[in-house]
C-alpha cells in the first residue's frame, strides 16, 4: 500500500501497522496438479467408508445407484448421473442422516458376451462365462476409477455386482418367488427376434426407425363352388380378396385373411378379373392401377366371412376369412394376411380363433425343414422376401407391387430390423395378482421428479401384459427348470430352485453347467407328463432387466447396512421403459411395496443445439475435457445448474459461465480466509449481541441465505442453490459487505472489538458458506476448510452444515424484543411449512425492513457522490463528506428510528455506522434540509461535498488533525 500523499510532509510509512489481508490459499486452482493429490488423501483416509458408516446411529436415508453396464469408459451422460447422486447424498448426509451408498454394477449380458465370444470363437459355455466375468471385471475396475475421479463419494470398496455369486443366487431365489406365486408360464408365444443376435427383444429393447419395404397386393381367390353361393350369378370371371402386405417372406406362414366386421366390400371388375376390399379403399385401389372404378356388386363382410381362400402359392391350402375388429379402413385393403406364428398381433388373433401358430423359423432367420413350400427350406427369410414375390409374380397372384418407407421395430444393439417368430419363452404375466394394476396404484403414492415424469413411467406399464423373462443365451443366470426332450413338458419346483440357488452361492452361474441332475437331488428322473426318462436342464437365461431389477430384492432388503423401500432412485429419462419399471414390478411381487419413495428422473446430455451426444455426428465431450479445462468442481457445478427437468446441455458459453462462477465463489472465500489469519474463533470471536450492527445483519442474512439452500437441497433443486450460491458471494458479499467492511479489517486495532467483531461475521459465513457448497464444489470446499479450521480431524463431507442457531436465538430475542413473532426452522415438521417460515420472517421482521431501507438510503447517497465524482471533485468515496435530513414517510421513518434505537442501545452512533456504511469519511446529520437536495427516496436530502482536513497516510481516511504525521484520531491511537 505505498502512495503519494502530498499533503503530508513527512512521507512515513505505515504499511507495517496495518493488518494487511494475507493467506496461502492461491487465488487461481491448479486442479490438474491438486485434484489429484485431494482424491490420493481421500482414499488414504478412508473416505468413501468413512462416509458409508458415518451418522450411523442416526434416521437412515438410502439412495439407490442404478447399476451401469459394466462396458466401456464411462461417458459424460454416466458422469452426470453420479454427480446429481453424490450432491443429493452428500447434502442429505450433511443434515445429520446416515447415507450408506452402495455403488453398483450391472454385468450379465448379451454385450459382454458378444465381445467375449468374438474374441474366443472356440469356448465351450462355462468357459465363455469365465471369460465374461474377467471382462466385466475390468470395465468396473476402470469406471469405478474414472467415477472415484469426479468427487464421488460411495462405498467402493464393497459394491453390488449382478455376477456377483451370492447376487446370482438372489437372482435365482427372485425367480422362484415368482414361481411360487404363480407369474411364471412357458409358452409358445411370436416374440420380436432379432436373428443378427439370435435372443428375443424385450419391448424396451425395441427401436423404431424409417425403413423402405416392398408393398405388395396379392390375390387369394375364391372357388368357384363360393362364388355361386354368396356373389349374383352373373359374375362369371375370377374372383379375388385383395390382400395388402409389406413383409412377403411371412406369406408361406398365412393362416387366415382378417376383414372388418359388418363393413361393406366392392366387387370390383378390373380388367378381366373381379377384387374384393373394403369400399372404403375401392377408389384407391384403381387409382393404383389407373382404371375407371366399375363395382359389379357389393357384399357385407358377415356374410363374406363365411367361406375360405385358396393360398396363393401353397397347393392344396385354404385359409379362413375372420373378423376382427383390428383392421382398419386407413390404408392397404382392409383384408389383412394373418400369419400368426410371425406378428405378435396376429398371434392375438390367432389364439382367439384357434389356428395354427406356424412358425417354422431358425433363430438366425432361415425357414426350416417344416416349411411349405419345401423350396424354401433352409432359405433366409431375406431371400425368401424375393422368391415370394416371383412366384406370386409368375403364377399371376401378384396384383400390384410397389415400395413404400415407413417405421419399422429394429434391434437396440445391431440396429438391424427384427423378424417376428413364435418361440417357446418364460413369461412373467402381469395381470396376475393385479401386479400391473397395484403398479399403477403405487406410483400415486411415489414422488417423481419432475412432476411430468411420473407419465412417462406410468406410459410404459399401462400397455404392457407380460414380460418376457427368457434369452436364448449363455451370459446371465439359468432358468432353474427341467424340459423334457421327448414331450417339452417343463418341471421345476420350489426345492429345485432353492438348491439352485444355493450351488450358484457356491459356484456361480457356472454351477448349472455342471451339475448333473443327480447332484440336484432328483430321485425320480422321469417326466411326469409322457414317464419317459428324458429330462435336460433348461438352457435359456433371464432377461438382464430381471437381474438389476431385482436389485431392491438382492442388495437393499438382503444388506442389513441399508434399506428397503429406498428413499431415492436417480436416473436418466430412458430407464423409465428400463430400471424403474422392472424395479417397481419386481418390488411389488417379492416385496408387495413400491422399491422407492421418490424417482429422480434427469435428461440426457446433449450439444448446444440440442442434439444427443454421438460418436457419429461427433459431438461428443467427455467429462476429462471438461475437468482438464475448469477442474472437477467445474463439471460439478455444470452438473448442479442443469435443470434435470429437461436435456443437459453442453455448450461454450455454459461452460465459460461456470468457470466464472466458480472463481468467483473462490474469490470470496478467499477474500473471508486472507482477512481471519490472525483471528482464532475459540479465542478471539465475539457474542452475538456485541457485534457491530452491520455485522450482525450480515449474519441474519446469512442464516436466510443458508435456510434457503438447504430447503433446496432437500427438495433437490440444485439448479436453485448454484444460483443462490453464486448471487450470495457476488451480490450481497463482494459487492456490498465485504466492500464495507474493509476499512475496519484493515486499519482497526488488530485486536480490537470492531476488527473482532467483523472477523467473527467473516468467520461464521466462510464456515457456512463452505458447508453449503460442499456437495457441489466438493474439492475446493475441502481445501478452504483446510485452512480455516484449527486442528481439522474430518473431511467438509464428514460435517454437517453450520446450524446456526446461536443466530437464531438472537434473532429470536430480536423480534421478542419487538414483539414480532417467528417459529424455528426446526421446530416446523416439514420443509414446505419452513419455508412459508421463512417467507413469513421476511414479511414481518423488522429487522429486514430496516435492512432495506438503509440499502435505499446508500443507494440514494452514491448517487449524490457519483455526481461529485463525475465532476471530478472527488476520486475516492473517502474524500468525500455528506450531510443528511432525513424525514421520510411515516412506516419508513418509524423504521429509521427504531434502527437508531437499536444502535444506540450497542453504544454506536448514527454517525459511525454511516460513515462505514457509505464508505466515506465525514457523516453530518442537519436538523433540517437547509442547503440539501431531495434523493430519489422521498423525505431523504443529502448534500455530498470534497471531505475537510488532510487524508490519513495510513488509512486514508480525511480528518482535520493536528499530528505531526497527519494521522487521524483513529490511527494515533493504534500506532502510538
Ligand atoms: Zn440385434
Ligand atoms: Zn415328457
Ligand atoms: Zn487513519
Amino acid at each position: 500500500m505505498t502512495h503519494n500523499n502530498p499533503e503530508v510532509p513527512n512521507k512515513k510509512s505505515f504499511k507495517e501497522t496495518l493488518n494487511l489481508p494475507t493467506t496461502d490459499f492461491p487465488i487461481r486452482s491448479n486442479p490438474s496438479k491438486e485434484d489429484p493429490i485431494l482424491l490420493q488423501r481421500w482414499h488414504e483416509e478412508n473416505l468413501s467408508y468413512k462416509t458409508f458408516i458415518h451418522n450411523a446411529e442416526k434416521e437412515k436415508y438410502i439412495l439407490h445407484d442404478g447399476p451401469p453396464y459394466a462396458n466401456g469408459h464411462i461417458h459424460l451422460g454416466h458422469a452426470y448421473n453420479k454427480i446429481l447422486k453424490d450432491i443429493i447424498t452428500k447434502s442429505q448426509r450433511m443434515t445429520g442422516k446416515h447415507v450408506p451408498v452402495t455403488p453398483g454394477w450391472d454385468c450379465h449380458g448379451l454385450p459382454i458376451e458378444l465381445k467375449v465370444v468374438k474374441e474366443f470363437p472356440e469356448l465351450a459355455a462355462e468357459q465363455i462365462k469365465k471369460q465374461c466375468r474377467l471382462y466385466a471385471t475390468k470395465w468396473i475396475n476402470i469406471q469405478k476409477e474414472e467415477f472415484k475421479k469426479l468427487g464421488v463419494l460411495m462405498n467402493w470398496d464393497q459394491p453390488y455386482l449382478t455376477m456377483d455369486y451370492s447376487y446370482e443366487a438372489e437372482i435365482v431365489r427372485a425367480f422362484g418367488s415368482f414361481y411360487k406365486q404363480g407369474f411364471i408360464e412357458k409358452k409358445n408365444k411370436t416374440v420380436a427376434w432379432c436373428m443378427h443376435d439370435q435372443t428375443v427383444l424385450a419391448t424396451a429393447e425395441i427401436e423404431y426407425k424409417e425403413r423402405k419395404d416392398p408393398s405388395i397386393y396379392v390375390r387369394f381367390s375364391l372357388e368357384p363352388i363360393n362364388v355361386k353361393r354368396l356373389l349374383p350369378t352373373c359374375l362369371d370371371k375370377k374372383v379375388s380378396v385383395l390382400v395388402w402386405t409389406t413383409t412377403p417372406w411371412t406369406l408361406p406362414l398365412n393362416r387366415a385373411v382378417m376383414l372388418r366386421p359388418n363393413t361393406v366390400y366392392d366387387v370390383l371388375e378390373i380388367d378381366d378379373e373381379y377384387i374384393i376390399v373394403a369400399r372404403d379403399l375401392s377408389e384407391n385401389i384403381c387409382s393404383l392401377k389407373d382404371v375407371p372404378k366399375k363395382i359389379a356388386t357389393s357384399i357385407n363382410s358377415d356374410i363374406l366371412a363365411t367361406t375360405t381362400l385358396q393360398h396363393p402359392f401353397i397347393k392344396d391350402l385354404t385359409v379362413p376369412l375372420i373378423l376382427d375388429h383390428s383392421v382398419s379402413l386407413e390404408d392397404g385393403t382392409a383384408a389383412v394376411h394373418c400369419a400368426p406364428g410371425c406378428g405378435p398381433q396376429d398371434y392375438e388373433v390367432g389364439r382367439k380363433h384357434n389356428l395354427e401358430i406356424y412358425s417354422p423359423i431358425t433363430p438366425d432367420g432361415k425357414y426350416t425343414q417344416d416349411i411349405e413350400p419345401e423350396e424354401l427350406s433352409g432359405m433366409s427369410v431375406t431371400d425368401g422376401q424375393i422368391w415370394v414375390i416371383k412366384k406370386l409374380a409368375e403364377n399371376g397372384s401378384l396384383f400390384f407391387k410397389t415400395s413404400l418407407r415407413h417405421s419399422y421395430p429394429h434391434c437396440w444393439r445391431c440396429h438391424e430390423g427384427l423378424i417376428f417368430r413364435a418361440t417357446n419363452q418364460w413369461f412373467c404375466s402381469l395381470m396376475h395378482d393385479d401386479v400391473r394394476e397395484r403398479a399403477l396404484l403405487a406410483l400415486e403414492k411415489v414422488t417423481f421428479l419432475p412432476e411430468k415424469s411420473k407419465n412417462y413411467l406410468k406410459a410404459t406399464l399401462e400397455n404392457r401384459l407380460e414380460w418376457c423373462l427368457s434369452r436364448q443365451r449363455i451370459w446371465g443366470v439359468p432358468i432353474p427348470a427341467l424340459l423334457c426332450s421327448t414331450c417339452n413338458f417343463v418341471h421345476t419346483s420350489d426345492e429345485l430352485i432353492e438348491k439352485v440357488a444355493q450351488g450358484i452361492e457356491k459356484e456361480g452361474v457356472e454351477y448349472w453347467d455342471t451339475v448333473s441332475l443327480n447332484d440336484l437331488g432328483l430321485n425320480d428322473l422321469h417326466c411326469n407328463q409322457c414317464k419317459e426318462k428324458t429330462l435336460t436342464k433348461e438352457k435359456d437365461i433371464l432377461d438382464v432387466w430381471f437381474d438389476s431389477g431385482v436389485s431392491h430384492y438382492a442388495v437393499l432388503a438382503t444388506n442389513p447396512a441399508l434399506q428397503f423401500p429406498a428413499n431415492i432412485y436417480c436416473e436418466g429419462i430412458d430407464q423409465h421403459r428400463g430400471w424403474f419399471q422392472s424395479s417397481l414390478l419386481t418390488s411389488l411381487v417379492l416385496e408387495k411395496e413400491a422399491c422407492t419413495k421418490a424417482f429422480l428422473t434427469h435428461g440426457f446430455t446433449v450439444d448446444e443445439r440440442g442434439q444427443k451426444m454421438s460418436k457419429s455426428i461427433g459431438n461428443v465431450v467427455s467429462p476429462d475435457e471438461i475437468i482438464a479445462r475448469l477442474g472437477t468442481d467445474g463439471l460439478r457445478l455444470w452438473a448442479s445448474s442443469i435443470d434435470y427437468g429437461g436435456d443437459a446441455v453442453i455448450s461454450e458459453t455454459l461452460l465459460k459461465n461456470v468457470g466464472q462462477i466458480v472463481q468467483k465463489i473462490r474469490n470470496t472465500c478467499r477474500f473471508l480466509l486472507a482477512n481471519i489469519y490472525d483471528f482464532d474463533f475459540e479465542k478471539d470471536s465475539v457474542i452475538l449481541e456485541e457485534l457491530l450492527t452491520i455485522d450482525q445483519y450480515a449474519l441474519e442474512e446469512l442464516y436466510e441465505v443458508s435456510s434457503s439452500i438447504r430447503y433446496n437441497y432437500m427438495i433437490n433443486d440444485f439448479t436453485a442453490v448454484a444460483h443462490e450460491l453464486s448471487d450470495y458471494c457476488t451480490v450481497k458479499l463482494s459487492s456490498l459487505y465485504l466492500d464495507i467492511i474493509k476499512d475496519r479489517l484493515y486499519t482497526d486495532k488488530a485486536d480490537g472489538l470492531k476488527r473482532r467483531s467483523a472477523q467473527t461475521a467473516c468467520w461464521i459465513i466462510l464456515d457456512t458458506l463452505t458447508k453449503l457448497m460442499a456437495p457441489i464444489l466438493s474439492f475446493t470446499a475441502e481445501q478452504i476448510s483446510d485452512h480455516y479450521q484449527k486442528n481439522k480431524s474430518e473431511s467438509i463431507h464428514l460435517q454437517n452444515f453450520s446450524a446456526l442457531d446461536s443466530i437464531w436465538c438472537f434473532l429470536q430475542k430480536r423480534s421478542e424484543a419487538n414483539r414480532w413473532q417467528f417459529t424455528p426452522l426446526h421446530l416446523h415438521t416439514n420443509v414446505q411449512k419452513s419455508v412459508d417460515a421463512i417467507s413469513e420472517i421476511s414479511a414481518v421482521s423488522l429487522r429486514k425492513k430496516q435492512w432495506e431501507l438503509l440499502l435505499k438510503i446508500r443507494s440514494a447517497c452514491n448517487k449524490a457522490i457519483e455526481i461529485q465524482r463525475e465532476q471530478g471533485l472527488i476520486k475516492h468515496s473517502l474524500e468525500v463528506s455528506i450531510t443528511f435530513y432525513c424525514q421520510l414517510a411515516e412506516e419508513q421513518q418509524a423504521l429509521f428510528e427504531s434502527f437508531v434505537r437499536d444502535l444506540n442501545e450497542t453504544n454506536q452512533s448514527l454517525a459511525e455506522f454511516m460513515k462505514e456504511f457509505l464508505i466515506v469519511s465525514q457523516v453530518t446529520q442537519q436538523v433540517d434540509s437547509t442547503g440539501l437536495q431531495e434523493t430519489e427516496l422521498k423525505g431523504l436530502y443529502v448534500h455530498a461535498e470534497h471531505a475537510q482536513g488532510t487524508k490519513c497516510p495510513r488509512c486514508w481516511q480525511w480528518e482535520v488533525t493536528d499530528d505531526v504525521d497527519g494521522l487521524c484520531k483513529r490511527c494515533q491511537e493504534i500506532v502510538k
